[in-house]
């Protein structure tokens, strides 16, 4: 449909729907953004705040197969799986462990590349001129080694990161202190990719988009959406638990939790939460001058508005478990290794769920002819990749033909 004059429904006021829903509005539409809680109230909140380009390798590289059992037994590793859990996670699980070869991670990494290769320009894009401009930061973004052979023992993914564009600058030795005088004596090589960025506060941020939204004019509703009106097979109104809100066309932008609204629409997407942890160290003793990802730790570490944020850790335990003490205290240890002269005042802890279809591919585009379209699905690359997926679905919706192949994000693929 090519109208200009639409009535849009967005569901969910992540980073991702409320990206769609400033674009949509940009281009005309009349929007209103859903959410039961309120801007940024779920994994948007969190996360380590990386605009991330580079990151478009998925965990599920060849021979993680026969590495993931060590992994999990490993108690200095960042995997964790609560056992009782396994039973619902298997079928999922088999799926996801079957693209852990050379030729899906390929397509994979091509694919997530249409997504997360222009993120800074796409951020500054969606937030420049506005009261959220302030959180962006260019920066470049780095990868903390141990030593050379520990970079080399990571060369597939840098094969695949160097084929996509991003070739890192190297700092080695005593240089790594100079560089970055937070880092211990655990560090002694970072590989430094340029034209990356990092937020500085990732709740912060999307909660000031949102309020830009409706600065302009955009109305926000605070309610749990819990089916859709079609009316000859086409959208005509979502049901929330304060009632209807009429449309004609909507975003399906509810993180982990799109699944069970989605499976209403015939799509059955094998999608998992990725529970991911994050500690915030306040008034910390160093600042650092980029973000990193410690990769002896598997965290990443960037400096935000209130202190030292360290993220990382995948557990599979669902959406319902409370959080544990054990990634907590790994990260803990890591950070300790990493930043060995460390101190801060007090600490803020949070977990939140990275939504992980099976095939490490977001979600976008339209559901059938339903009119609704989906916008989720983004696992450790949704800040990265949000601003894009939001400029990409009100593109589809306003009739602006996008400028890359949308195929590969097909939501069809799971009907
Ligand atoms: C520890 C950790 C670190 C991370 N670090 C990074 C990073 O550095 N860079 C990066 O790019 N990504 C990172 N990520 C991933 C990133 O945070 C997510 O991919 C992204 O936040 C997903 O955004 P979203 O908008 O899809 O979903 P969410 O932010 O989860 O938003 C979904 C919203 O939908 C609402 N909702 C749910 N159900 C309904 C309903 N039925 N009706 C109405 N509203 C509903 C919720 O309240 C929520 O506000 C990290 C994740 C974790 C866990």
């Amino acid at each position: 449909m090519t109208t200009r004059h639409r009535k849009v429904a967005v569901i969910g006021a992540g980073i991702v729907g409320v990206s769609a829903a400033i674009w949509l509005q940009r281009s005309g539409a009349d929007v209103t953004l859903i959410d039961r809680t309120g801007p940024a109230s779920g994994t948007s909140y969190g996360n380590g705040g990386i605009l991330a380009s580079c990151s478009m390798v998925p965990v599920t590289t060849p021979g993680l197969v026969v590495k993931a059992p060590g992994m999990l037994f490993n108690p200095d590793f960042p995997l964790f799986l609560r056992w009782s859990y396994l039973p619902k996670l298997a079928p999922w699980l088999r799926k996801y462990l079957k693209h852990a070869n050379d030729k899906d991670t390929r397509r994979i990494a091509r694919g997530l590349t249409g997504i997360t290769g222009d993120s800074l320009e796409q951020h500054l894009a969606l937030a420049t001129g506005t009261v959220a401009e302030r959180f962006v930061k260019p920066s470049e973004y780095g990868f903390a080694y141990a030593d050379r052979a520990a970079f080399e023992a990571d060369s597939y993914v840098w094969e695949l990161r160097r084929e996509a564009g991003f070739e890192p600058d190297m700092v080695e030795g005593e240089a790594v202190r100079e560089d970055e005088p937070g880092f211990g004596r655990a560090v002694n090589l970072l590989a430094l990719v340029k034209g990356h960025g990092f937020v500085t506060s990732p709740g912060g941020y999307v909660q000031a988009l949102a309020k830009e939204f409706e600065n302009s004019g955009g109305t926000f509703v605070k309610s749990e959406v819990k089916a859709f009106d079609l009316q000859d097979g086409q959208i005509s109104a979502v049901l929330t638990d304060q009632g209807k809100i009429q449309c004609d066309a909507a975003v399906l932008s509810s993180g982990v939790w799109s699944k069970p609204l989605a499976d209403r629409l015939g799509l059955n997407v094998p999608m998992e939460s990725e529970r991911g942890y994050h500690i915030v160290f306040r008034n910390p003793s160093i600042a650092l001058s980029r973000p990193y990802m410690v990769t002896a730790g598997k965290f990443v570490a960037t400096q935000m508005e209130d202190g030292l944020r360290c993220a990382g850790v995948v557990e599979f335990g669902g959406l319902e478990a409370e959080a544990a003490e054990a990634p907590f205290n790994l990260i803990r240890k890591k950070v300790h290794e990493t930043f060995t002269d460390l101190t801060w005042d007090t600490t803020d802890e949070w977990m939140g769920h990275r939504p992980a279809p099976a095939d490490s591919l977001p979600l976008i585009g339209e559901i059938g002819r339903t009119g609704i379209h989906t916008a989720f699905g983004h696992h450790h690359i949704g800040l990265t990749g949000g601003p894009k997926t939001g400029r990409l679905v009100a593109g589809l919706i306003m009739g602006d033909a996008p400028n890359i192949d949308l195929q590969p994000y097909s939501p069809n693929r799971f009907a």
